[in-house]
């Protein structure tokens, strides 16, 4: 074979590797088909989804160790954590969702103006069809299933991508959630870049992405060119404030549970903490003593602690420490994707460690003057997740939620309001847009259809041309 006969052959190998490649991630019939049983109408009875909720329930609990077994190798997330932000909390979820779904589903009734009575008129949740919903590593269990249940609970069909880099949990999903849940409406695929591409570029009607900003960004992109409605949960930099008036141990004890949670990965755990100077070195030695009490002085044989989930995001982390002045911990130990509960103290602004969001353990501390520059320094930045203060001061706590714009906020804790239900999740501005959670989850995932239901009684000619003068009048008075 002659030299540009070969690289022609190479070229078409090339080639046909690609279609084959195109062609392995060509998701199209599996949309369809999910489009076609959609439309069949099965999943809109109460009982289809209150089923696919339960068996949701029975794959959590009867599969818990295999859960817990495939967080623990993902982030070394500990069987109790593992229970708390996974399980227990999914769990929860399903709960509530079975507890209210049939009120929910119930068309809320509305008045009706007196220019078009009689009729009746009322607002019908309705399904969207075939979602997509893609899921994050940090809680890989919780931040798929949770969309999901929403998504079952407003009576849509879904296909699931897991997030890859929390590869044993995604393979965990990928091999259960199709015994328990109807075949017919769900799917899971796994993958990472490629195959969520893939995914994007069919005529789902509805996206929902939990994730980075960037991917955030590709994932709108993508909406656009089939108008599917999207939901971003986002991230951004989670201030918390703590002011002179707090109890600093108990604060120094909350922020330690909020921060080094899961190794620090966690979308709402405070990003950076702004002091009043006046107590800032108390407050340190309050954080390290409660870094201590919770982890021991050596983070790394505490079975509490987990483990950054890349060497990648390891790296990444290890280069934030770069030129800062760490007052505590900033061990890193690549091989076991290790690093410990660390401090930073008064980074730059302008460093990367206070540009980006940071997603793992360290912790930097600004001090500021005053109250105010508290406020002003959160507000020059872009609109975070949650917010923070801890206070005894009802004044400042009640300008701090006045002024201060974040998807969530909490006074005097970190990350409680996840746990009512009750409360929207979600961000605004560059941390997301849309919520879930509860009813405000129901939502997301439906149309709100309004109807008005009018009868043949009382026919008036008013609307009708032509216009006399009489009925301009009579219009005018009713509708004007
Ligand atoms: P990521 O954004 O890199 O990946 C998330 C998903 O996007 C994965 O499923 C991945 O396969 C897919 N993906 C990656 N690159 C892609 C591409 N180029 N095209 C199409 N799809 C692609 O995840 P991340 O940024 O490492 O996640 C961390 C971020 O997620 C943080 O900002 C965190 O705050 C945020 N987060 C938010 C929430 C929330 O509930 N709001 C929860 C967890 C994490």
């Amino acid at each position: 074979m002659s030299e540009s006969e070969s690289s022609d052959a190479s070229v078409v190998d090339s080639t046909q590797e690609q279609s084959k490649q195109v062609l392995e991630f060509d998701y199209s019939d599996t949309l369809h088909a999910l489009k076609r049983y959609f439309s069949s109408g099965s999943t809109r009875s109460y009982e289809w989804r209150k089923t696919q909720l339960k068996a949701l329930s029975d794959m959590l609990s009867k599969h818990e160790k295999a859960f817990n077994e495939a967080l623990y190798k993902d982030l070394n997330k500990c069987k109790h954590e593992a229970y708390v932000t996974e399980i227990a909390f999914l769990q929860s979820d399903i709960k509530h969702t079975l507890k209210h779904l049939k009120k929910w589903m119930r068309p809320q009734k509305k008045s009706t103006p007196l220019v078009a009575q009689p009729a009746k008129s009322y607002v019908k949740s309705e399904a969207l069809g075939v979602a997509l919903i893609i899921g994050a590593w940090n809680y890989p269990i919780q931040l798929t299933l949770s969309p999901l249940i929403a998504a079952i609970a407003a009576g849509n069909c879904a296909i699931i991508k897991p997030s890859e880099l929390a590869e044993n949990s995604s393979a965990i999903l990928a091999k259960l959630l199709p015994d328990y849940l109807d075949k017919k409406a769900f799917a899971v695929i796994e993958g990472g870049k490629d195959e969520t591409s893939a995914l994007l570029s069919l005529p789902f009607d509805k996206f929902f992405y939990t994730g980075g900003e960037q991917v955030g960004k590709i994932v709108m992109r993508a909406a656009s060119e089939n108008l599917t409605p999207v939901t971003l949960e986002l991230g951004g930099k989670s201030p918390c404030v703590i002011d002179k008036s707090t109890d600093l141990s108990i604060t120094a004890d909350r922020i330690v549970w909020g921060k080094w949670m899961n190794a620090g990965q966690t979308c709402i755990a405070p990003d950076y903490v702004l002091v009043l100077s006046e107590i800032r070195d108390e407050f340190i030695e309050a954080l390290k003593s409660a870094i201590e009490k919770q982890y021991s002085a050596d983070p790394k044989t505490s079975e509490e602690y987990g483990r950054i989930i890349s060497q990648r995001h390891c790296q990444r982390l290890a280069s934030y420490l770069d030129g800062q002045k760490v007052i505590y911990g900033g061990q890193i130990d690549m091989q076991t994707r290790y690093i410990s509960p660390t401090l930073v103290l008064e980074p730059d602004s302008d460093s990367e460690l206070m540009q980006e969001e940071i997603f793992g353990p360290i912790l930097p501390i600004l001090s500021m003057p005053s109250k105010q520059a508290m406020i002003e320094f959160i507000n020059k930045r872009p609109h975070p997740l949650a917010a923070y203060l801890f206070t005894k001061d009802k004044d400042f706590e009640e300008e701090f939620v006045e002024r201060v714009s974040a998807g969530s906020m909490c006074i005097n804790d970190c990350s409680m309001f996840m746990l009512n239900h009750k409360l929207p999740f979600g961000g605004v501005g560059t941390s997301g847009m849309g919520r879930y959670h509860g009813k405000y989850g129901f939502d997301t995932f439906s149309h709100e259809k309004s109807v008005m239901s009018r009868s043949f009684a009382l026919e008036n000619q008013f609307r009708y041309a032509p216009f006399t003068t009489f009925k301009k009048f009579m219009i005018n008075r009713f509708i004007g």
